[in-house]
């Protein structure tokens, strides 16, 4: 059978990700990588995880090894909605504003699937976590792409797109403008605190959804805590997306959707045919987590393992990445460095040199959703052993 032509449209838009390559070349132990964004190991809380365990699977495995709710467990509900309110400011939840997904992931998919057609837009940073490209470029959209920059998207392309999107009439066509406001991925950036205001007004003015994604934004190591843009906009108009992946652990799949009732209940019906429901234990495991109420000690200790991670690779891009020209971003949390070289330099091609001596990092075009060829590329180092990333940047250095 010619297998190739039973695929749907949707399949042909899919594209094997360099992520995922790059991923395989992590377990490859004589490689020092830079490339995905996996925690470290370390941060993961297994004794108490352990313990919790026990009591979910022998005293609630009616619950916790039995099919759920689509829309998620009410217990990890309430939990989450606490947090909410307590660190986030965001008051006035209900269980129906919320989703639990399989990680964020799984959000930026049910967004897709609920919001884009093919002759949607879609607003996009450039540039973007690959995994939102991913989930988008599925469905089929236009991509409108936005500079970003030092202090978050370029406000006035933002609202010239929208004028223009506007004066032709196309402005209910644009599903959703993707942000990544804390500590962006791949660029490692915050938006500042009048950007999102200023994008909470022109969203207002032209009535379009934001979806703000914001894994890291826990993981801050220095400077102030900015709020976030849904809690700026009393809700309105804005998708928050959140996960447990990198303050808890990511193999427990765990994210979560919150917004208008209407949206999420959508978004469940969709998740109903993609998975039923998020699995039950983890649901579970979690919820009597984060009531056991040490969550933010433990986070507490892993920021101060990546803020030391972070410095040292700072200190060496420093001192051994000598070319002129080369800047590169000093993130005040996350788990992203991104480093941009003279534009003679193409990253992609460099790629192939840097895993010959040994190291790897994800080439700045992978971010991209148009075929450009990037000086630039991302670095994290959140896993390798503090040692190994004065190495690998020192062997970048000698490469470059
Ligand atoms: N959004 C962003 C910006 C991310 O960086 C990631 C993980 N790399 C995700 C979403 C997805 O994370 P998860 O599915 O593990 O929650």
């Amino acid at each position: 059978m010619e297998i190739e032509k039973r695929f749907s449209k949707m399949s042909k838009r899919m594209k094997s990700s360099i992520i995922r390559e790059l991923l395989r070349d992590a377990t490859n132990t004589s490689i020092i990588s830079f490339g995905g964004g996996a925690p470290d190991p370390e941060t993961f809380d297994r004794e108490a995880l352990a313990k919790l365990s026990q009591g979910v699977l022998l005293d609630e495995y009616q619950i916790s090894l039995q099919y759920g709710a689509t829309e998620g467990d009410p217990l990890l509900k309430d939990e989450l909605i606490k947090i909410l309110e307590e660190r986030h400011g965001i008051k006035g939840l209900k269980h129906g504003n919320l989703l639990i997904t399989v990680g964020s992931q799984q959000a930026l998919d049910l967004m897709g699937r609920v919001f884009l057609d093919e002759d949607s837009y879609v607003m996009v940073s450039h540039p973007i976590y690959l995994g939102a490209a991913s989930a988008f470029r599925a469905y089929g959209p236009k991509f409108i792409t936005i500079d970003l920059e030092d202090d978050g998207l370029n406000i006035d392309q933002v609202e010239k797109a929208l004028k223009e999107l506007d004066s032709k009439g196309e402005i209910q066509k644009l599903k959703f403008i993707y942000t990544v406001p804390n500590f962006h991925n791949p660029a490692g950036v915050t938006m500042s605190l009048e950007k999102r205001k200023a994008l909470v007004e022109l969203a207002r003015k032209y009535d379009v959804l934001i979806l703000e994604d914001d894994p890291y934004g826990e993981l801050r190591y220095e400077g102030e805590r900015l709020p976030d843009i849904y809690y700026l906009a009393n809700g309105e108009n804005v998708i928050l997306l959140n996960t447990m992946s990198k303050v808890m652990s990511p193999g427990i799949r765990i994210g979560m959707i919150a917004g208008d009732e209407k949206i999420v209940a959508k978004a469940a019906l969709a998740k109903q045919g993609a998975d039923l429901c998020t699995p039950t234990f983890t649901q579970r495991l979690v919820a009597r987590y984060l009531q056991e109420g040490t969550i933010f000690n433990r986070i507490k200790s892993a920021i101060e393992i990546y803020r030391k991670k972070k410095n040292i690779m700072l200190d060496a891009l420093q001192k051994y990445v000598n070319v002129e020209g080369a800047k590169w971003t000093k993130p005040e949390g996350g788990l992203f460095i991104w480093v941009t070289l003279p534009e003679k330099y193409d990253t992609m091609e460099l790629f192939e040199e840097a895993k010959k001596v040994g190291v790897a990092y994800i080439p700045g075009s992978a971010f991209y959703v148009d075929d450009r060829v990037s000086s630039s590329f991302r670095l994290s180092f959140c896993l390798p052993p503090e040692d190994q990333i004065e190495e690998g940047i020192k062997r970048i250095g000698k490469l470059l």
